[in-house]
């Protein structure tokens, strides 16, 4: 093989995961790429909203944030609301950030579960920043000032997946990376895996690494390479969705509302243009008429197009890495979209990718190791998923039922436990979700330790309040100065008066 053999990458798939992995690609690489979709199969159509870590993905690509949410019709989002999951009328949030203030040692949860014994603080929203301010409905970024402290709020955003698409397409494109529509109708295999594809036109496309990014079809690494599929029904059972978006009314959150309903969850996305929604749930415990009954008898306004119905197999694909073939996105595997996980995979798939980058050829040590990694990050966002609906409160429904009694893995029983003996909650390596995540859906779940560090016992009792006091008060002020969620944005990004409703 030559060395101007080995430049050819060849992106099958023009989704979010296709022109994601092409930005990055054209961005890092000196690759020769070229990206293959077909416009007669179309994208999934629904992934709209992510978590704070896009930000860096963007940034790396250099992308203006204010243009970003302009062209995709973008808002922020500073947490997920779940609505019902601890039972009917109940509602926490999953924010993100840190809770409160360590102190010394100890995570400040610790202090927490003693005051809250103790009758000296409030719930634990009052510490967190982004919960306080997403249930006002604001938003602000603050720029460091010299000798003050900058308050932390992380953000990430709501956006429409096909505009984000669209946008990464042109940016690809202006730095060369070639697009080719056609259907891919064969693929030639090789000794090192894949060796071309082939359209429906004739036309034979050779190259010397593949990206597969064809969605659910995972054409090539299923198709061709036939990898195989850890199936997580079982832990996860949801496996349909429906997704209909409606007008713009009600309250434009700075969040992503998770209702949980009688055999899943409903979403609602807040865009510039149109609120997202979309029903999640097991075809085994309603009907898919039953299902979307219930989005449209939920949903702000009148939809806005016909509902979009997508099956699903929750589940990873044991080898993501296979000769010289990489799957992304829906071929790799899926988790539902319950933390908005999915375009976040691609993200630290194609980081880690770019880490290993191959030279002439793929080695099979590298590619080991990042199947290794992948296993790690997907079970453990796996585990989190399965928490929501183990923890859950909903009894006597059957679904939640089944939910609540289900056999857990041993990697999530021993955090609950751990947890729930002692208020400890361990991030191991490069977990994706931190400390503070968990311990919202924990406590949030009415999964309540028995005890705590017993170091936070070693605090005065006044200093205890005086310090709870300090962060509820600093939050509420902190707050009370920002903009409304909709002011900051047209302020920051939007088209004048393109939002006059809001
Ligand atoms: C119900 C639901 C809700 C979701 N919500 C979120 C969310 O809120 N946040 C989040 O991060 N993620 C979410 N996701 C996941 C997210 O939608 C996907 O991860 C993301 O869109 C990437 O999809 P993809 O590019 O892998 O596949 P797709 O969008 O399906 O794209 C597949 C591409 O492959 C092409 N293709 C397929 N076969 C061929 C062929 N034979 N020849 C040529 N081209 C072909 C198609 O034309 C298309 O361009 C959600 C997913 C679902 C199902």
């Amino acid at each position: 093989m030559t060395e101007e053999q080995t430049q050819r990458i060849i992106i099958v798939g023009g989704g979010t995961a296709g022109w994601m992995a092409a930005a990055a690609l054209a961005r890092f690489t000196d690759r020769q790429i070229t990206l293959v979709e077909s416009e007669a199969i179309g994208t999934v159509g629904v992934g709209e909203a992510t978590i704070p870590q896009i930000r860096l993905f963007n940034a790396g690509l250099g992308i203006d944030e204010a243009e970003f949410l302009r062209e995709t019709k973008g808002s922020f989002k500073l947490g997920i609301e779940f609505a019902g999951w601890a039972g009917e009328g109940r509602t926490y949030m999953h924010a993100f950030g840190n809770i409160g203030q360590g102190a010394g040692v100890l995570p400040f949860h610790h202090y927490w579960l003693r005051a809250q014994a103790e009758g000296k603080s409030r719930e634990l929203d009052a510490y967190s920043l982004n919960e306080l301010a997403g249930r006002a409905l604001k938003m602000q970024m603050w720029r460091p000032k010299p000798g003050e402290a900058t308050p932390d709020m992380p953000w990430a955003y709501h956006f429409d997946a096909s505009l984000y698409a669209a946008y990464l397409r042109r940016y690809s494109e202006t730095r060369g990376v070639t697009r080719v529509e056609g259907l891919v109708s064969d693929v030639e295999q090789s000794e090192a895996g894949i060796a071309s594809i082939t359209l429906e036109n004739g036309d034979t496309i050779e190259g010397d690494f593949f990206v597969d990014c064809t969605g659910f079809r995972g054409l090539l690494i299923d198709g061709a390479l036939q990898s195989e599929f850890e199936d997580w029904t079982h832990w996860l059972p949801c496996d349909c969705a429906v997704a209909v978006p409606c007008a713009t009314k009600g309250d434009f959150t700075s969040y992503t509302k998770a209702t949980a309903r009688k055999a899943g969850w409903q979403w609602r996305i807040p865009l510039q243009h149109r609120i997202g929604n979309g029903h999640v749930y097991c075809s085994e415990f309603i009907s898919d008429d039953e299902a979307l009954d219930t989005l449209l008898q939920n949903i702000d306004a009148e939809p806005q197009a016909e509902p979009n119905q997508i099956r699903f197999k929750t589940g990873m694909r044991k080898q993501q890495w296979v000769g010289n073939c990489l799957a992304l996105g829906l071929s790799a595997g899926f988790m539902e979209p319950l933390e908005s996980t999915s375009i976040h995979l691609i993200q630290s798939s194609l980081a880690r990718f770019l880490q290993m980058l191959p030279g002439e050829q793929p080695n099979p040590a590298i590619v080991a190791e990042f199947n290794r990694q992948a296993e790690f990050e997907w079970t453990r966002i796996r585990d989190f998923l399965i928490l929501h609906y183990a923890a859950n409160g909903r009894e006597g429904e059957p679904f939640w039922d089944r939910c609540r009694a289900m056999e857990l893995p041993e990697t999530l029983t021993a955090k609950i436990d751990q947890f729930r003996a002692t208020g400890f909650i361990h991030r191991e390596h490069e977990e994706l979700f931190t400390e503070q995540g968990w311990l919202q859906v924990l406590i949030g779940q009415d999964v309540m330790p028995e005890s705590w560090n017993p170091i936070a016992n070693t605090m005065p009792e006044a200093d205890l309040s005086a310090m709870m006091m300090r962060i509820e008060e600093r939050n509420a002020q902190i707050v009370q100065s920002m903009p409304g969620h909709v002011e900051f944005l047209r302020a920051y990004c939007m088209p004048q008066n393109s939002r006059k409703s809001a």
